[in-house]
């Protein structure tokens, strides 16, 4: 490819709203461009570079015996209705109308749709099992979209749904893929971890997500110093954090005036906050109605809100304002667990369950409990809700818990029978009994994963591509298109290269100034350059390094021999 005859369009413009180094530097390289909220066109850099991931994903995926198949972006919102999400999935799945008034969907996910494929035409347990993918647009309208390719609401996503006969053979795709999922990254060049995960709205059992390491990572991941335990925090566990337990004494209402916050009433009180419950008051949200629901955690612990939701089945939870909390007769930070109105949900974490000698809330205007035990109450929820800390101990090994931020790069779930059992898609056992299809699915996100590649590889001057990921390998800039000698030795090497399999471009821009095509070498980032300059004179031509920026002279005849050495 030569630069002259490339449609790249670089600026040093970047978006107001960019905030992300990947967000920047593809927009001003030139790979994408935004036509509306979330919406991206790819242009020729970004389409190649979007193309190799789909290609190194597709082939680790037939490797593993999975079926391509495309799936339609629109689906019917009957086949939503079967399985009840139409309900549950909120406003980022997209409906619209026909012209005939029939309701239809953008796909934000399609285990409806693969579910609609097989059933039926796999009847019995011999023909499983089975895995179809596709690697196709989905559309999420997400509330806030936001840096650039990583949260966008058009995106391209490999989706693969996995049918078994059993649960043993589901976990054994599930670990088939845990495995591709990783051979994937690394061939990407990524640095990832694998870690325990939430399942959210798509519903099953185990899952496991995949995190590319990055500082503007949106997922706090806990992760131990001294074993391979690694978690999202919406579903990290922690040793529970036991101190000694304190003598029962008798229960005291205390006057607390004017101290509401758990740090305020311990400090007014002299007492430990570890021995205090905390009331964290939310609205869930639910298909068809709203409740209030009191979680209650240590004074020294915080909630996590994916634990939150999980814990009363909500599905999702938002502040509750000044009116809600009051309209169900509860007294904002005063709130405690004894004698609390009856119309709320009340979920205590675990650790707290068997405690005694506790402060709480008293319900009423400037007072406290002290001395309240737990234990005199029956019928409480006890759940995991808290959210682990940086310093907190490893379940597993002892060693110690800290956080890293990570870009969600993937997701595997297993699913069981939810979507299948719903659906009514079922096989006939060796019995001849009917069953539901047991179901796993996986997901990768092929557009996020070209953000992920670069906000985990660049510098200052712009992207730095890995090598599976590089739109062109080798950058030829010819210092001054309009020396004959120059150019020439600039097709000649470009040639060379071409000849060897080496992805090659040229940039043979005539009006372009070398300072011009050495900033955008730098901002697109492709691996290498071979400068063609003054040095000619003497047969020789520099090869620099992107990522090192380092620069090596190399005699002409040597470019491609030395670039061969370098990959
Ligand atoms: P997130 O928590 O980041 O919103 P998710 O858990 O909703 O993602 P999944 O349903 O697990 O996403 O989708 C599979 C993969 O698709 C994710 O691991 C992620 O890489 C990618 N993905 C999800 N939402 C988006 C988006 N809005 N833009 C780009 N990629 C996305
Ligand atoms: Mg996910």
């Amino acid at each position: 490819m030569k630069f002259s005859k490339f449609f790249m369009p670089t600026t040093k413009e970047a978006p107001k709203d960019a905030t992300l180094p990947s967000h920047q530097y593809l927009i001003r390289g030139g790979f994408i461009a935004q036509t509306g909220a979330g919406i991206y066109d790819f242009m020729p850099l970004g389409k190649i570079v979007l193309e190799k991931i789909r290609a190194i994903v597709k082939e680790e995926m037939d490797n593993a015996g999975a079926n391509e198949v495309q799936l339609g972006f629109v689906t019917p919102l009957s086949l939503w209705e079967e399985s009840g999400r139409s309900n549950t999935m909120g406003a980022e799945m997209l409906r619209f109308k026909d012209r005939k008034n029939s309701d239809f969907v953008l796909s934000p996910t399609n285990e409806e749709a693969v579910v609609n494929m097989v059933k039926n035409r796999i009847t019995s347990y011999k023909d499983l099992p089975v895995h179809l993918y596709q690697i196709n647009t989905k559309f999420r309208d997400e509330a806030r979209p936001r840096f650039g390719l990583m949260r966008g609401r058009e995106f391209l996503m490999k989706d693969g749904y996995s049918f078994h006969s059993s649960e043993e053979d589901l976990i054994r795709e599930f670990n088939l893929m845990e495995a591709t999922y990783k051979k994937i990254y690394t061939r990407l060049g990524l640095e990832f971890r694998v870690v325990n995960a939430d399942s959210g709205a798509i519903g099953g059992s185990g899952s496991k997500e995949f995190h590319v390491l990055a500082n503007s990572g949106e997922d706090t991941i806990v992760v131990c110093d001294s074993c391979d335990y690694g978690a999202n925090i919406e579903a990290a566990v922690r040793k529970p954090n036991k101190k000694e337990k304190l003598q029962t004494i008798t229960l005291e209402k205390v006057e607390t005036p004017n101290q509401k916050s758990i740090e305020e009433v311990n400090n007014f009180l002299g007492t430990d906050s570890y021995y205090s419950m905390k009331a964290v008051i939310k609205k869930a949200i639910y298909e068809d109605k709203t409740k209030i629901a009191v979680f209650f955690v240590r004074g020294c612990d915080e909630l996590e809100e994916t634990k939150a939701v999980n814990a009363v089945g909500a599905i999702d939870l938002e502040d509750a304002s000044e009116d809600e909390i009051e309209k169900v007769g509860l007294v904002a930070g005063y709130c405690g667990i004894l004698n609390i109105t009856s119309n709320v949900l009340v979920v205590v974490d675990r650790e707290l369950e068997g405690e005694n000698n506790l402060v709480i809330g008293a319900n009423e205007e400037n007072c406290h409990y002290k001395g309240f035990d737990l234990t005199t109450l029956e019928d409480v929820t006890y759940k995991d809700l808290v959210a682990v800390q940086e310093g907190d101990i490893c379940d597993c090994c002892g060693g110690k818990l800290s956080y890293t931020k990570g870009i969600e790069a993937g997701h595997i779930f297993q699913l069981g029978t939810k979507y299948s059992a719903a659906m009514n898609a079922n096989f006939l056992d060796e019995n001849g009994k009917a069953k539901p299809f047991v179901m796993g699915c996986y997901g990768i996100g092929v557009s996020r994963l070209v953000a992920a590649v670069i906000e985990q590889n660049h510098d200052e001057k712009g992207c730095i591509w890995t090598k599976e990921t590089a739109p062109f390998m080798v950058d030829i800039i010819v210092s001054n298109s309009k020396k004959e000698e120059e150019a020439q030795i600039g097709e000649k090497i470009y040639k060379e290269l071409k000849e060897a399999g080496i992805e090659a471009i040229l940039d043979d821009r005539l009006n372009a100034r070398f300072g011009f095509k050495m900033s955008d070498f730098e901002l697109i980032g492709f691996p290498f350059a071979v400068v063609i300059g003054k040095k000619l004179e003497d047969g020789m031509v520099e090869i620099v390094n992107r990522k090192t920026l380092e620069k090596i002279e190399v005699e002409v005849e040597n470019v491609t021999k030395k670039i061969i050495e370098l990959l």
